[in-house]
């Protein structure tokens, strides 16, 4: 069997994602990634709907045995089509922003009483505009924060319903760039320091203390960091109880990992054993459950396709040079992240390794280094997995590059949900 082969099929039963040749050719669903390469150009983002609805079920079926909502963090892939089409479905959202919660109220406003709005530095503008909009909480994350709420909250004369997000201080193994859980770390309040807080903002007669929530940090894959965080915030929960303090909800935050590797990975039996520590750690306490997966949704249902430039050698090294750069896609150049990288048109001849890497000025704009790939040359195409995850949403126009476009399949049809940024676009805000 061919590496390319092997990739592509990840030698299980389980395909945890939407790629896969057919007659030699990558397809997203039923749509070839050269056809939509060869009609909308590269780099090109494609996403494939079924994907990320099939994921927000597993989700869903995952936790059905109690009262839950599931807050897609919209930081992660933050496209409006995105957020309609989770809306639709009755995904809440967990957003970082006012930007974000405009993006909600553009998409899905009939969501906006799904929101949770997270983040260490909220500003007033962006406090207003969701206490204005309804939103279900706040995930307060500094007493400071906290009176700053209470006191727009008073202004506006709307109560505002928060959580604490507390810190944990539970290690997970993952990039220091997105692990979150430790006092280390700027995010959320000292558990040890949270039951005061709590007990002091009674006094805010325009606030409730509507739940208590946890986010420790991103890609993470083992379960058991979660269900450590769930057992102290539990704890908190059973504290507050004795002060006559008494939550609604508990957030058990995001940061559900993927594979992004070739090894055999199953989504559904990693929802069920995240899901089996939560609701263990949570039993009986008859709080409504929130949960804010964004990775884990989306990643996998979206490739970046880019096409190849130029195959130059320096010495014995091989780079394939790209379309895409590190402003398209900047994980692996920001957090050492690893993306397989198919070609378009399955290859069958040897492989070797290769250094594959963007246009842009910067020896860390790579998407793999030592990279056994097949032969590829000027105009082939390539698709770099497990994409749709903190890729487009964290482009930037660096290089006076326009970001890319972005498709979305549906079984045997693809639209076109952003279209390519032009120069125009780039220069619009811009005087002389
Ligand atoms: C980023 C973030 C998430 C989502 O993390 P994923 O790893 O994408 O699941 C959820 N909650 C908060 C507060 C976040 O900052």
């Amino acid at each position: 069997m061919s590496l390319t082969k092997k990739m592509a099929t990840a030698g299980n039963d389980v395909n945890p994602r939407p790629f896969a040749y057919r007659k030699r050719v990558l397809q997203c669903d039923g749509v070839s990634l050269a056809a939509l390469a060869e009609s909308h150009g590269t780099p090109l983002y494609v996403y494939s709907q079924q994907h990320v609805l099939a994921r927000l079920a597993m989700f869903q079926q995952a936790f059905a045995a109690v009262p839950h909502t599931i807050c897609y963090a919209v930081k992660a892939n933050s496209s409006l089509a995105l957020i309609k089409l989770l809306g639709e479905q009755g995904a809440g959202f967990d957003i970082v922003s006012g930007g974000e919660l405009e993006r909600v109220r553009k998409a899905s406003k009939k969501s906006l009483d799904r929101v949770v709005f997270a983040g260490v530095g909220k500003q007033v503008a962006e406090i207003d505009a969701a206490i204005g909009a309804g939103i279900l909480l706040f995930n307060v994350e500094s007493e400071g924060e906290l009176a700053l709420l209470a006191e727009r909250a008073e202004a506006l004369g709307i109560e505002a319903r928060y959580s604490l997000r507390v810190n944990p201080d539970v290690f997970a193994d993952t990039h220091p760039y997105i692990s979150t859980g430790l006092s280390a770390h700027k995010f959320g309040i000292d558990i040890n320091a949270a039951r005061g807080i709590y007990r002091k903002a009674r006094k805010y007669k325009f606030l409730k203390a509507a739940g208590v929530s946890v986010h420790i940090g991103s890609q993470i894959r083992a379960v058991d960091p979660f269900g450590k965080a769930m057992d102290r915030v539990v704890g908190l929960v059973m504290e507050l109880r004795e002060d006559g303090i008494h939550l609604t909800h508990i957030d058990a935050g995001g940061g559900l990992g993927i594979e992004y590797t070739d090894a055999p990975f199953d989504p559904e039996a990693q929802v069920a054993a995240y899901a089996e520590a939560v609701l263990k750690a949570t039993e009986g306490l008859g709080l409504h459950l929130l949960l804010e997966p964004g990775r884990f949704l989306v990643a996998q249902a979206g490739a970046l396709v880019t096409r190849v430039l130029n195959v130059k050698k320096n010495g014995d090294k091989t780079f394939v040079i790209t379309d895409a750069g590190m402003n398209d896609l900047i994980r692996p150049s920001l957090y050492q992240a690893h993306h397989q990288i198919l070609p378009v048109k399955q290859a069958a001849g040897a492989s070797a390794p290769v250094d594959i890497v963007g246009p842009v000025c910067e020896s860390g704009d790579f998407f793999a280094r030592d990279r056994e790939m097949p032969a590829s040359k000027p105009g082939d195409l390539l698709a770099i997995l497990d994409a749709g995850a903190y890729g487009m949403s964290l482009t930037s126009n660096y290089n006076t590059r326009p970001r890319p476009a972005e498709v979305l399949v549906d079984g045997d049809e693809a639209r076109v949900i952003r279209r390519r940024e032009t120069l125009k676009d780039l220069f619009g805000p811009e005087s002389l």
